[in-house]
Parts: structure tokens; C-alpha cells; sequence
């Protein structure tokens, strides 16, 4: 007879609940009887509540588990994200001079015979259009606050590639709902002790229903890392001395007018110590200052909050405080106890990729768990994996910091060479004289391509020297950009109207 399995979640959050979706759909939980999953929450503890933007990885995710796009979007209050926008980065507006540069999620669009990056770089920085707008359409596409895909598109499926924006409650609700359908026993408890053992956790004691064991843990208990944090004492990686950002103040802002102009990207807006997020939901605006507590205390930053667009006094004295200290725990899994989500790390909310991690560690943990034998070897390999993803998105981060030309203490900082990751200041290296490219990366570990690294860097204004002076060409590649662009915001329509249509179905 086969031995019964368990996998027991604690946490349910965006981590507990995905984790636990997308471990049952994998392991078909529904139809078998040897294994089972469990996921333990708390309402009294709550969940963080914060993560409203995603990466386009979520589509596929969401179509793995079987949820429909357009409920999705109904029960989430979502609207679709195109990439980001951030303001002020290169350098703090004045006297009316603002800077900003688009990090979309389309690649660079390829011309016949050259790269469009290489006939970019070597055009005259002083007249050529701003390096988004110039290789892809989607900045176009975005700033006409149009939407990436047409009514009669297929779930999940656009001429463009496309994330969302959402309301992090509903995605954990909507998961949950579709967790149960899956077959997830959901339990509303609270953990109370965790004992660790010689296998990793022993047992777990809970509030109301005693003590539990099972084969694996999952702990997706967000910052409180119950498990590997506490019982299992793993050593926390803090990245401080790179990324500075350490607390946000996060509200929820009405729109003035329900049929206001709706944004398909984020704007990530910085500020004297750290940026603001401005997300666009269908019914609010989500609005979050993010900052370093050693170049700005609690009180300028809620000034800074109340200040921006539509926040107000109000609006700031309703903010939640977060804290968090940026990094990551030295072994995720340890053991039979797996960390998923904030109990695992967290870098900084730039870029939006939370979630992401959650997705790279669940499909990991469905390929790499044996119910019918050890998983050290696979646990070593998982954890390889994702400390060297975490240090990727450092590199990716920490380029927004590093290039800008802010005078501000806190961005004087950022470009210290000692702030600088070693291994980003190799990359920066290699890209003074070429371009970023697909064979800088190990992609298993990679969430960002290197176009990516292409967007923000010469949006930054980083200069890369190419060998020589080029040839004078007389086609003009970039307007088949221009032209491709014009047509998109005749065919596709606006964003609002189409998450209008999208709820009234
Ligand atoms: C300021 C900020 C902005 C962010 N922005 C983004 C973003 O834009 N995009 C993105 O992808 N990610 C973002 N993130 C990360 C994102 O919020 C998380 O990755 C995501 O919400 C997952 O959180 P979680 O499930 O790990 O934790 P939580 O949501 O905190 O869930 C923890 C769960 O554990 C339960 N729990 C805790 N202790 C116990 C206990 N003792 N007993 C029982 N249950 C317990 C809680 O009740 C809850 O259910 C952001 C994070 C921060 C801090």
C-alpha cells in the first residue's frame, strides 16, 4: 500500500495560496488519495495587503491553474500593466524640468538586417527620441493610455505582453477559492509553536486544533518567518548595505471621477529618499512612499506621501506603515520545511517582483519534492537557484539607484562604489563598451532579460561606447517603430473602456 503524503502551508496570503494552487494542480491533488495539502491561515494575523503589481509570468500561472482571465479581472478589481514609468530618477525636477524613462515589458523590436539597439547608440544623444520610444511601440502604446490587447483577444493572449495590476486581498481570495476547488483543506488557526527536529520541524502546535505533523512545511507566513526564521534559526541575508529602502507607507486613494483616464503602466516616482508607487486599480489608485529610514524619518515621508497627486492629509494619515529589513534567508529549504514569499525575502517592492519569486519557488517545489524519498540533493539545487535569483534582482535593482545624477544624500549613496554589488560592477563594466546582451545571463536564475538591463540602463542615460563612428545609413529602421505605433492606437482600445467592458460580461 502507498504511504500517505501531507504538505501543510502555513500562511495564507499571495504565497500560501499559490503555492498551495499550484502544488495541488500539479500534483492533481483532487484525483489521488497518497497525497494531501493543508493550508493553515490566520484572519486574526492578516496578510500584508500590499503587492498590487505583477509581471507578465502571472498569466501563465493563472492559466496553469485554470482561472478563467475574465474573473480574474472581475473578482480582483484588476486592470493590465504594460511596464512601468519612473519619473525623476535621472534627476530631481526643476524650474518645471522633469525627466522620465519607460521600462516596458515587450522586447526591443528587431529591424531586418541591424540592431535597432546598436543604430540607437549610435545616433546623437542630444536629438534622438528617448530609447523606449525609439525600439518598441509599447511606451507609445501605454502613454495613449490604451490597452494592450482588443476585445475579441484570447484569454491570457495579446499583440502585446501584458501584466496586471490588483487588489492583493481579492488575488488571495481568488486563489483561495480555487485552492479548495483544487482539493486544498484550508484550516483557520493559529500557529502558536513551532519545534524543530532532526529531519528540519518536528511538529507544529496550533491555537484551536493541536499539533500537526506532515512530510514538507511550507512556511509562507510572510515577515513573521515563523519557521525558518524562527524554530529553524536560518541565518537572514540582509542586503542594507546595497539597497537602502526599509520601510513604505502604503493607502488606498478614491479616484475623483469614475470614469478617469486609467493608466496601463505603474509609476514608480522618486522622491529625496526612496520613490513612490502609484498604481491604477479599477475602482482606486493604490499609492505607496517607499524609503530608507536612515535618510528620512517617518514624518517627511507621510509629507512626501500626503503631497503626491490626489493623496492629501487624509489620504497619508490612513497609511500603513511596513517595515522590512531587504534580504533573504542563506537556505530556503531546510529540511522538510521549504520558506515560500516574504518568510523567504524580500529586496525591495521596485519592479514588482514578489510574486514572481512565489511562482519561481512553487514550480520548483512541484518538479523537486519526492513524496518517496530524501530531497536533500533537490532542496541544494532549489536553493542555489534561488539565492543566486535574489542576487540577480539585487544587480536589477540596484541599477535603478546606482546611474542616477539626484544630489540628494540618499542618492549620493547609491552610487558610492561600495554600494555597488561586485557583480554589477562587472556588468556595468562590460556594458561601457557594448550593449546588454542574452549571454550575460544564466536564465534559469534570471527574472529580467537582458533587454530589461537595456531599458533601464539607457534610461538612466548610462553611455555605452561602440567601437567606432558608424556608417551612414539611409534607411531610418526606427519608423517602421513610429508607424507600427500610430497603427496600435488606432486598433486598440482605451484602457478603461476596455476593463469596462471586461467587468460589464
Ligand atoms: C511595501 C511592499 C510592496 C510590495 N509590492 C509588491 C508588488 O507590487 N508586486 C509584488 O509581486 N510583490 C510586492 N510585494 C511583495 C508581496 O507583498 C508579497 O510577495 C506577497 O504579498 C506575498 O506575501 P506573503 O503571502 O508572503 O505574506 P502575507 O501576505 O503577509 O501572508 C502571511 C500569511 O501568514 C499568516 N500567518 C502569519 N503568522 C501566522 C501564525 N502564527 N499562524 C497562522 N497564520 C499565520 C497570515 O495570517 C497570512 O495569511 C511588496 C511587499 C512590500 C512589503
Amino acid at each position: 500500500m502507498t504511504e500517505l503524503r501531507s504538505i501543510l502551508i502555513i500562511g495564507g496570503g499571495t504565497a500560501g495560496w499559490l503555492t498551495a494552487c499550484y502544488l495541488a494542480r500539479y500534483l492533481d491533488i483532487a484525483r489521488r488519495r497518497d497525497v494531501t495539502i493543508t493550508l493553515v491561515e490566520s484572519p486574526a494575523i492578516g496578510t500584508i495587503g500590499v503587492g498590487e503589481g505583477g509581471f507578465p509570468t502571472m498569466r501563465t500561472t493563472l492559466q496553469f491553474l485554470g482561472i478563467d482571465e475574465h474573473t480574474f479581472i472581475r473578482k480582483t478589481a484588476a486592470t493590465f500593466k504594460q511596464g512601468i514609468r519612473f519619473d525623476h530618477w535621472l534627476s530631481a525636477p526643476r524650474e518645471g524640468r522633469t525627466s522620465n524613462f519607460f521600462h516596458p515589458f515587450e522586447a526591443p523590436l528587431y529591424a531586418q538586417d541591424e540592431s535597432l539597439v546598436a543604430r540607437w547608440l549610435a545616433q546623437d544623444p542630444a536629438k534622438r527620441p528617448p530609447f523606449a520610444e525609439a525600439v518598441t511601440i509599447q511606451q507609445r502604446v501605454a502613454a495613449g493610455a490604451r490597452g494592450p490587447k482588443a476585445p475579441g483577444d484570447g484569454d491570457y493572449d495579446a499583440p502585446l505582453s501584458y501584466a496586471y495590476h490588483f487588489d492583493a486581498e481579492r488575488l488571495a481570495a481568488v486563489l483561495a477559492a480555487r485552492g479548495i476547488e483544487l482539493g486544498v483543506e484550508r484550516i483557520d488557526d493559529r500557529l502558536l509553536a513551532a519545534e524543530a527536529g532532526p529531519e528540519g520541524i518536528a511538529h507544529l502546535r496550533f491555537e484551536r486544533t493541536g499539533t500537526r505533523e506532515a512530510d514538507l512545511y511550507i512556511d509562507c507566513t510572510g515577515l513573521h518567518a515563523e519557521l525558518i526564521g524562527g524554530a529553524l534559526a536560518e541565518p537572514f541575508v540582509s542586503v542594507r548595505r546595497y539597497l537602502f529602502t526599509d520601510r513604505a507607507l502604503a493607502c488606498r486613494v478614491p479616484y475623483d471621477q469614475p470614469s478617469a483616464e486609467l493608466p496601463s503602466h505603474t509609476v514608480a516616482a522618486a522622491h529625496e529618499a526612496g520613490w513612490l508607487w502609484d498604481i491604477a486599480l479599477r475602482d482606486r489608485r493604490g499609492v505607496g512612499c517607499v524609503y530608507s529610514s536612515d535618510h528620512l524619518d517617518d514624518a517627511r515621508a507621510h509629507a512626501i506621501l500626503a503631497a503626491h497627486p490626489g493623496v492629501g492629509a487624509a489620504g497619508a494619515d490612513d497609511a500603513r506603515l511596513i517595515c522590512y529589513d531587504p534580504g533573504y534567508r542563506a537556505r530556503h529549504w531546510v529540511g522538510n520545511c521549504v520558506a515560500v514569499g516574504l518568510a523567504a525575502g524580500f529586496v525591495e517592492p521596485l519592479e514588482a517582483t514578489g510574486i514572481v519569486m512565489i511562482e519561481a519557488a512553487a514550480a520548483m517545489i512541484a518538479e523537486f519534492w519526492t513524496p518517496n524519498g530524501p530531497s536533500d540533493a533537490s532542496a541544494a539545487r532549489f536553493n542555489a537557484l534561488m539565492i543566486a535569483r535574489y542576487e540577480n534582482l539585487l544587480n536589477f535593482l540596484k541599477l535603478h539607484y546606482c546611474l542616477s545624477r539626484r544630489d540628494e544624500p540618499f542618492w549620493r549613496t547609491n552610487t558610492d562604489l561600495q554600494s555597488i554589488p561586485p557583480a554589477l560592477q562587472e556588468l556595468l563594466e562590460r556594458w561601457r563598451w557594448r550593449a546588454p546582451s542574452r549571454f550575460d545571463f544564466a536564465l534559469d536564475s534570471e527574472t529580467f532579460a537582458f533587454f530589461s538591463y537595456q531599458y533601464i540602463l539607457y534610461g538612466m542615460g548610462f553611455k555605452t561606447r561602440l567601437p567606432g563612428p558608424q556608417a551612414a545609413k539611409m534607411t531610418d529602421p526606427f519608423a517602421k517603430v513610429r508607424a507600427y505605433g500610430e497603427q496600435a492606437l488606432r486598433d486598440l482600445p482605451l484602457h478603461r473602456d476596455l476593463i469596462d467592458r471586461i467587468n460589464a460580461t
